[in-house]
């Protein structure tokens, strides 16, 4: 699936939609460039999900975790940034494995880092940066 974003509300947008596909189990992994909008696409997902809390960017960790409802069923949402870390090594230490075998949904920013660690089966958001508001936005489900 492709969309067209031109303001972070339409990502976001786009985002809540793909929120509602989301189940126990699912990663999105995604793929873009600083200030592509990686974080507001979480952002979106989140607030898809029915998390109330505000999403920020884990700077200084890696990985946030929000409890939460889905569908009354009591499921956490992992927002993961490997921005700062250089390759799965410097992750070792996060349990991604085990992370990503567990009963939750996680999500992660600079994907590209754990290529190696990232489930097959998974959503990759590839996002484009076309002009200075406009984003163009890839969807793929792999497996
Ligand atoms: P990343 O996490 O990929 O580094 P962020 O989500 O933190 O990027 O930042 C994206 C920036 O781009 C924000 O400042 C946001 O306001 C801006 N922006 C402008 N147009 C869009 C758009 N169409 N979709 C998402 N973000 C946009
Ligand atoms: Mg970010």
């Amino acid at each position: 699936m492709e969309a067209r974003t031109n303001s972070p509300k339409e990502t976001k947008k786009v985002a809540q939609q793909l929120a509602k596909t989301l189940d126990a189990g699912s990663v999105v992994a995604l793929f873009g460039d600083l200030g592509a909008g990686k974080t507001v696409f979480v952002q979106g997902l989140a607030k898809g999900l029915g998390i109330k809390r505000r999403v920020l960017s884990p700077t200084f960790v890696f990985m946030r975790s929000y409890p939460f409802l889905h569908h009354k069923k009591p499921l956490t949402f992992y927002h993961i940034d490997l921005y700062r870390g250089q390759d799965s090594g410097d992750f070792r230490n996060l349990g991604l494995e085990e992370i990503f075998s567990e009963e939750g949904i996680v999500v992660l920013e600079w994907a590209e880092k754990i290529r190696d660690v990232l489930p097959k089966k998974r959503i990759d958001v590839i996002i484009n940066v076309t002009g200075e508001k406009s984003r163009k936005i890839s969807i793929k489900n792999r497996k």
